[in-house]
């Protein structure tokens, strides 16, 4: 059992603000993404649970023991980073082995532990190579490897495939994912990247200015934002707001035409997802401005109501700049935020 929580977490460098109570329990095996733009505090709340910073305020406990006063090693955690610490005078199998031996492991053990791990990383052709030959790619992997080799309860991942080209991004983002699943890990994993976290992760946490604004399922990140940020964060191209003035018994206006929404009575911000609009015969008035065919979709940037508005249409429409478009929202994927507090309503 490796579950990880995170209790009233507050870390200040100076008179600068990190992290602001960020409370946060990620089950045992779950892969947990800590998601937010740079500066954030994703790299610091990492080093925290690590022990590689102290926490001004707060407790981290792993599998039912606190261990925010225990050094690294002595918390059942392994880690891979950006800048991936691989030894090039050491081969593969003597970087993947490094912490096995290094815990005097009887060395059948370790050849066994080495082989698998290396195996299952698709790296067991380069065993015998020296690390500072290899190719980014490849010494992620033997960084993930030596990581895995250790058997932790827990591993902590920051970037770990900043570094690889986009088509190794991709195929080394599915064979992690496998990997830890089979592997049973818990894992907290930190990107910027939107489409790695909606794709690795069994919850996000999307950070923002030191505090966690959501953790929930990315489907449900995706669907339900709790925050307008979570909202403009997530989904590429963001969502789009319009205002909207009620006209009571949740009738409301929204750029000149009539929406059913909440029972409100102060006026609300009205938000659609790019690809939850159709053209039709009703809808919002819109005035296509700049068209984008991009193979699956067709991206329309419009005029509605004064405001950019984004459509991701059929990529068989015929659309050109300057034609007026009429846009049927989805009615069950509308949502509102509360344009005080950025809050979403229900
Ligand atoms: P990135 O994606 O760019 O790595 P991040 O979300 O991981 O960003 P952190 O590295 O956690 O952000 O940094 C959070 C904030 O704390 C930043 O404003 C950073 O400048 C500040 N910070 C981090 N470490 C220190 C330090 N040792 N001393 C002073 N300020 C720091």
């Amino acid at each position: 059992m490796a579950e990880i929580q995170i209790r009233n977490v507050a870390k200040t460098f100076g008179a600068y603000r990190a992290l602001r109570d960020i409370n946060l329990t990620i089950a045992d095996q779950e892969f947990m993404v800590l998601l937010g733009a740079s500066g954030c505090g994703k790299t610091t709340l990492l080093r925290i649970v690590a022990g590689l910073e102290t926490a001004t305020t707060g407790e981290v406990w792993i599998g039912g023991r606190r261990v925010d006063h225990l050094p690294p090693k002595d918390r059942g955690i392994a880690m891979v980073f950006q800048n991936y610490a691989v030894f090039p005078h050491l081969t593969v199998f003597e970087n993947i082995g490094f912490g096995l031996r290094m815990q005097k492991l009887p060395e059948t053990e370790v050849r066994l532990r080495v082989e698998r791990c290396a195996t299952l990383m698709h790296i067991e052709q380069l065993l015998k190579r020296y690390s500072g030959e290899l190719s980014g790619g490849q010494r992620q992997r033997v960084a993930v490897a030596r990581a895995l080799a250790m058997e932790p309860d827990v591993i902590l991942m920051d970037e770990p495939l900043s570094n690889l080209d986009a088509l190794l991004r991709l195929e080394m983002r599915a064979e992690l994912k496998g990997v830890l699943a089979e592997s049973r890990t818990t894992a907290i994993y930190v990107t910027h990247d939107q489409v790695e976290a909606m794709s690795l992760a069994d919850r996000i946490s999307v950070m923002y200015q030191g505090r966690i604004v959501q953790a929930a399922t990315p489907i449900e990140v995706y669907r339900n934002p709790g925050t307008e940020f979570v909202a403009g964060f997530i989904g590429n191209p963001p969502m789009n707001f319009l205002s909207a003035e009620p006209l009571g018994q949740g009738k409301w206006r929204v750029a000149g035409q009539e929406v059913t929404g909440p029972v409100i009575a102060d006026p609300l911000k009205f938000a659609i997802r790019p690809e939850d609009l159709v053209p039709g015969d009703a809808g919002l008035p819109a005035t296509a401005r700049i068209v984008e065919p991009l193979g699956a979709h067709l991206l329309v940037t419009c005029d509605v109501d004064g405001s950019m508005f984004r459509a991701v249409l059929d990529s068989d429409l015929k659309v050109s700049p300057g034609d007026r478009l009429t846009l049927t929202p989805q009615s069950d994927r509308i949502r509102w935020f509360d344009p005080e507090t950025t809050r979403a309503v229900a």
